[in-house]
């Protein structure tokens, strides 16, 4: 089980250059890092390949003035719903379609990125499958198993995959004549680019399926849709933001590759007093100003069970007692954050005659030098006023 907390770094930051860079540099930033962190330039790096999206993605965003812009504006969240390319849940391959425009930059490396190298089938690895898991604040203070339904794709038991009745069969795609791609050469400022595409006809398969010839158990798809259910150990201390990954419980790879993961994208809901800042919890908890004054003991809820908190005489609002490793536990370690229980005093908006009776023989008591203290230069400064 590993935990990956997952918040996107700036794109700049990213390729490494100011805000008002334009398209040369950011051209020439990706070109240098990509060159750096490709997966094939550091085929032992495991974080190659993340590191490599992460620039790919940046790079994607940055070189697109409309997308820019929005970014520029909003941060990562104006991108939600934008065409955009997902690239931490894609393989290398899908990654280099999806730039497919940029095949030039990647001729350094031996063709990587040039569909010509796809007609040597190579393993490929599964892809990753993204699930939400909403759990409750209670559930995230300690942790659950968890059956998880993963959707998943078998082969039609009818058709065995072929997509048709028994009898009929597939036709050549017509739109990429059945080459399952589509080539256009552009001219542009950086020289003739050309660009591949799957043909989005026929997904890159070259057949069609013709009028009336479907499979009826699978529509024609020649898979059917099933549920697979994995058990989830979900750690103490999850909270929302962070992806609990599942190794090798993804898609299938294909050729012999190795599965993708299952990504389960965790959301914490919140709880009606206690509010969590990383793995400390903070808890906002009223006085009255009595209890201010005299000093009291109280009750204090926390996540392990009621304690006794004792509140000294002349406690002042906006006091913090904190108590140590009474958080949530941080996951993948032993240790756990702290609990700070902040104070307010309260004080009545309306009081009955006998209490402000009391309260103004109390105000006669009371000097004005123990409020400001004796020797505060505000005190001082209040004094020379009245002097003068
Ligand atoms: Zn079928
Ligand atoms: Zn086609």
């Amino acid at each position: 089980m590993i935990i990956l907390s997952q918040k996107k770094r700036d794109y700049y930051e990213v390729l490494g250059i100011s805000k008002s860079a334009d398209l040369k540099e950011i051209k020439k930033a990706f070109r240098s890092l990509a060159r750096k962190y490709h997966p094939d330039m550091k085929p032992d790096d495991p974080n190659a390949e993340e590191k490599f999206k992460e620039i790919a993605e940046a790079f994607e965003v940055l070189s697109d003035s409309e997308k820019r812009a929005r970014y520029d504006q909003f941060g990562h969240s104006g991108l939600n719903g934008a065409s955009f390319h997902d690239f931490s849940g894609m393989g290398l391959d899908d990654l280099f379609s999806g730039l497919g425009i940029f095949e030039d930059l990647f001729s350094a490396f031996g063709g990587r990125g040039s569909r010509s190298r796809s007609s040597r089938p190579r393993a490929r690895r599964g892809q990753d499958v993204r699930l939400n898991l909403d759990l409750s604040f209670d559930e995230a203070v300690h942790g659950l198993k968890k059956k998880i339904k993963v959707p998943n794709w078998a082969q039609c038991p009818t058709c065995h995959g072929s997509r048709v009745k028994p009898g009929k069969s597939l036709d050549e795609c017509g739109y990429c004549q059945g080459t399952g791609e589509l080539r256009q050469v552009q001219r542009s400022a950086f020289g003739q680019i050309v660009n591949i595409t799957t043909c989005p006809r026929c997904n890159g398969e070259g057949k069609s399926l013709p009028r009336g010839a479907a499979c009826e158990v699978c529509d024609g798809l020649g898979k059917v849709k099933q549920f697979r259910t994995v058990e989830a150990d979900i750690p103490a201390g999850v909270d929302s933001g962070m992806h609990v990954v599942l190794r090798g419980e993804g898609r299938p790879g294909e050729l012999g590759g190795p599965s993708g993961d299952l990504l389960l994208a965790i959301n914490v809901a919140s709880h009606p007093f206690f509010q969590r800042n990383g793995s400390d919890i903070l808890l906002e908890y009223p006085i009255s100003y009595t209890d201010a004054i005299l000093g009291t003991k109280l009750i204090v809820p926390t996540i392990d069970g009621n304690e006794t908190i004792s509140i000294k005489p002349g406690t002042e609002s906006g006091y913090i007692h904190t108590l140590r490793n009474k958080g949530f536990p941080i996951p993948n370690s032993n240790r756990r954050g702290d609990m700070h229980v902040g104070f307010y005093v309260r004080f009545p908006k309306k009081i009955d005659k006998l209490s402000k009776k009391y309260l103004e023989e109390l105000k006669e008591k009371h000097e004005e030098s123990e409020i400001f203290g004796k020797n505060g230069e505000l005190y001082k400064a209040i004094q020379a006023i009245r002097k003068t």
